[in-house]
């Protein structure tokens, strides 16, 4: 066979969190991140020969991947890594949520001998733009005064959030992170690799280094001239820094956007439709004895949440793995799924309509079918006994529900299922946020404009209307005219039709690091990486406040994205008044 009819699905991995952090445009990330994984069996009917690649073509573009067997089943399925490749060939449809289509996407997958590009030529071909970086690697010596050790050290990374890392430095230098993930291990070690570290501005067409008044002074003129700028990203930086950029957004009559449209936007919908039954991840770890993950591959993308929460975890009713059943719901098999007590395999799409069964059941009525969303009904029934014998459930739940086609009905249906389940038991429903204040980039957006994304301050006061004022949506229509783009890389992330129109546009960029949003911004300022170099606060994914420490001073001459927002705040108040 030549050509296989599967459904994509995007996602996160151990290996292109990893990559992202040391540099994403190197070679690494792109071993890690322009990959098919294919069940094996899948793989086989291809009749893949050595040197074989494979291309994935949707209605909505086509790329070229380096074909991978999978270690786990999950025939009928492709998994791609999330990155600049998947995006390609992603739904950008948000169909009036915010949130483009990533998972449960129809694709045809054939052999071919063409080559897989590399991201500067994906950017050239796809877009006919050059990713321009300088990198650079700072080189710190140890320091005289002996090693200190930090304790107590806040991970940002994930939305996780350990609090209990122990870090030892020299000088400048970062000696050993203990106790973190390879993913948080990554962060903190590689801290000084691929910097951006002078300010930059385009002209004719290349980025020049300058100072940073003569950055700061083309960024003011960028966002005085815009009629409706969009200020995006908000999720790798403190909660002081997003405070400030919500003030900047209603200034300018801007729209005020969070990477929560491509992660759980969804959840705030659901939210809003349903309420929000949640509780402590300290409670989870002393009282759940019935832990389900739900669409979402915790270990790849949040590496310690099972042990510390379930596998390592002595909690003080809970107190061992061996009190706690765990339960696995997802579309294909992943890494996660080899800890679980049960494992269901779901039809892709089919989330909304097995919620429903289980609801159905629970509330007393019968189930007039042999299957739901091709689980039999006696498995079906097992869960709801697991349910609501559990004396605590918890369902974490991730963006195999938030970004398949139920969107926001999905996080409304699991919701209801959770409060229905309080009939019986204490129950739960926790989602598992991704970057590691994208909670406090909610949380800020809703205590300072009673929304916590998506508000459009055009008309002097907010609104927040998803499908409208969201940024994907947007940018899609080709409504905004500038960008500032804070602490996160739309460029890599967003579907290919609204990347489309952010080229088009005058982009100030504000990140520690070469992402490929700051390859070909307009204006991009350096700043010092939060957490590492700059203390401040951020949101854990059950929304406890937490503090990251400062753990070596940033380079000399970099301030943190909180001062270099101020500064522009104040600038264009001089010159706007
Ligand atoms: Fe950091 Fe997340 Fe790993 Fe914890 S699980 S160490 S927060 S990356």
């Amino acid at each position: 066979m030549t050509s296989l009819n599967l459904i994509l699905i995007t996602g996160r991995t151990i290996n292109q969190g990893r990559t992202l952090e040391i540099d994403k445009l190197g070679k690494d990330y792109l071993d890690s991140v322009a990959i098919a994984e294919l069940d094996v069996d899948d793989y086989n009917s291809l009749s893949l020969e050595d040197g074989d690649n494979v291309k994935l073509e949707t209605p909505y573009g086509c790329i070229v991947l380096r074909p991978v067997k999978s270690r786990r089943r999950h025939a009928g399925v492709v998994f791609v890594p999330m990155g600049p490749w998947a995006s390609q060939i992603v739904n950008p449809d948000t169909y009036g949520s915010g949130m483009p289509t990533l998972k449960g996407v129809p694709v045809k997958v054939s052999k071919t001998k063409d080559k897989v590009l590399s991201v500067d030529e994906l950017f050239k071909e796809n877009f006919g733009v050059h990713l321009h970086a300088e990198k650079m690697d700072i080189n710190y010596e140890g320091g005289n005064d002996g090693v200190k050790v930090i304790e107590d050290v806040c991970c940002s990374f994930c939305g996780c959030l350990c609090d209990d890392l122990v870090v030892e430095v020299s000088g400048n230098k970062i000696l050993k992170v203990n106790n973190a993930c390879v993913l948080g291990i990554t962060k903190i070690l590689h801290y000084n690799k691929k910097r951006v570290l002078y300010p930059y501005v385009r002209i004719n067409g290349r980025l020049e280094k300058c100072d940073l008044q003569t950055a700061i002074s083309k960024a003011v003129e960028i966002l005085s001239n815009a009629k409706f700028p969009l200020l995006f990203g908000w999720s790798n930086t403190t909660v002081e820094a997003i405070r400030v950029g919500a003030e900047l957004a209603e200034y300018l009559g801007g729209v005020f956007d969070n990477t929560s449209v491509v992660c759980h936007g969804p959840t705030i919908l659901g939210v809003q439709e349903a309420g929000f039954v949640s509780a402590t991840l300290g409670q989870v770890r002393n009282y759940a004895d019935l832990i389900i993950y739900w669409g979402c591959n915790p270990l790849n993308a949040h590496p310690r949440h099972v042990n510390r929460y379930i596998e390592l975890a002595k909690g003080v009713y809970i107190k061992s793995r061996k009190e706690r059943k765990v339960v696995v719901i997802d579309v294909r098999e992943t890494d996660s799924t080899k800890i679980a007590d049960m494992f269901i395999r779901i039809k892709p799409g089919m989330d909304y309509e097995f919620i429903s069964a289980l609801r159905a059941l629970i509330k007393g009525y019968d189930v007039e079918a042999d299957e739901v969303a091709g689980v039999d009904i006696a498995t079906i029934e097992k869960l709801v006994e697991m349910m609501i014998s559990a004396r605590f459930g918890v369902i974490f739940y991730g963006l195999g529900l938030t970004m398949s086609m139920g969107k926001g009905r999905n996080i409304e249906e699991i919701i209801r299922l959770a409060q229905d389940l309080n009939e019986w038991t204490k129950f739960v429903a926790i989602p598992m946020r991704g970057h590691y204040n994208v909670v406090g980039a909610n949380q800020v957006s809703a205590w300072t404009t009673g929304f916590a994304f998506a508000v459009d301050f055009r008309r002097g006061y907010p609104r927040h209307n998803p499908g409208i004022t969201s940024a994907t949506d947007l940018l899609e229509r080709g409504d905004v005219d500038a960008a500032l783009v804070v602490a996160s890389d739309p460029v890599a992330h967003l579907p290919k039709k609204a990347v489309e129109h952010l080229l088009n546009i005058p982009i100030i960029t504000l990140d520690p690091k070469w992402s490929l949003t700051a390859s070909v911004s307009t204006v991009l300022i350096p700043t010092a990486i939060a957490g590492v170099e700059v203390e401040g606060t951020a949101y854990r994914m059950d929304k406890v406040p937490l503090r990251l420490k400062k753990l070596v001073d940033p380079p000399e001459g970099i301030l943190s994205d909180e001062e270099v927002l101020k500064i522009l705040l104040d600038e264009l108040k001089k010159k706007m008044g």
